[in-house]
């Protein structure tokens, strides 16, 4: 379970702060498959990135599992996010010194799988995105809709029980994307937890829960 009460996040900028949520609370259980939406400027990415213990609010309380995840030390943030959150980033983040199954095959190392383990579930994952022919490609001489993939794959390498997703379809054509959201779905069916901030009305539609944000508050939320 994860949860946000009356989070607020506000964001200095010399003299002006910038109210990025505004008293937000949100509730979601395990196994939910939830769809983020609202303008550019909304909220979204910040939500994502409290929720995802990237970073904690101005005020206000993250829990997960019911339990407080904004005052841990940086060490166990960062072990609950290796072991339970798969996060795919809007900017992707890939490293760019690596090839796309050395990219995915990461949080397996860090998770400390052995080397022929982390091979085959990385060429696995990028296999099952239609990646089978670049896993061996830098992030450099790949499209934006391949690095995406890439994003994905290592997101959900190490299964994580928590997949949180900032607009990961925006850069992909409409095959591909149907692959994508068809994995999402499969993954949430066998009870992965799925966060999901999209423009894309395919991927909204796949999920059972739309929360609608607005100035950084929630203005809607509807169940499908
Ligand atoms: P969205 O993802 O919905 O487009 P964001 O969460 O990125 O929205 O941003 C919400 C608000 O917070 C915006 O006004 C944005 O300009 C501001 N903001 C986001 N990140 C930063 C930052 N690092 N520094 C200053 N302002 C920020
Ligand atoms: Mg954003």
């Amino acid at each position: 379970m994860l949860e946000v009460r009356s989070v607020t996040r506000e964001y200095r900028l010399g003299e002006v702060t910038v109210k990025a949520l505004d008293d937000l609370s949100l509730r979601i259980e395990d196994g939910e498959f939830v769809a983020i939406l609202g303008p550019s400027g909304s909220g979204k990415s910040t939500l994502l990135n409290l929720i995802g213990l990237l970073d904690v609010p101005s005020s206000g309380e993250v829990l997960l599992d019911g339990r407080d995840v904004v005052h841990l030390s940086d060490g166990e943030r960062a072990r609950i996010r290796l072991m339970s959150i798969g996060f795919v980033f809007q900017r992707f983040h890939l490293v760019s010194a690596f090839s796309a199954i050395e990219n995915v095959a990461l949080p397996l190392e860090a998770a400390g799988w052995p080397a022929e383990a982390r091979w085959e579930r990385a060429a696995s994952l990028l296999r099952s995105v239609g990646m089978a022919d670049r896993m061996l490609f830098a992030p450099a001489r790949l499209s934006g809709g391949q690095r995406q993939r890439v994003a994905i794959c290592r997101a959900l390498a190490n299964t994580p029980r928590i997949v949180l997703a900032d607009e990961p379809t925006g850069q992909l054509h409409s095959e591909d994307k149907a692959g994508i959201i068809a994995l999402f779905q499969q993954l949430n069916r066998a009870g992965n937890t799925f966060v999901v901030v999209t423009h894309d009305h395919e991927m909204a539609s796949a999920a059972r829960r739309i929360v609608e944000l607005r100035d950084g508050k929630i203005i809607r939320e509807v169940r499908t």
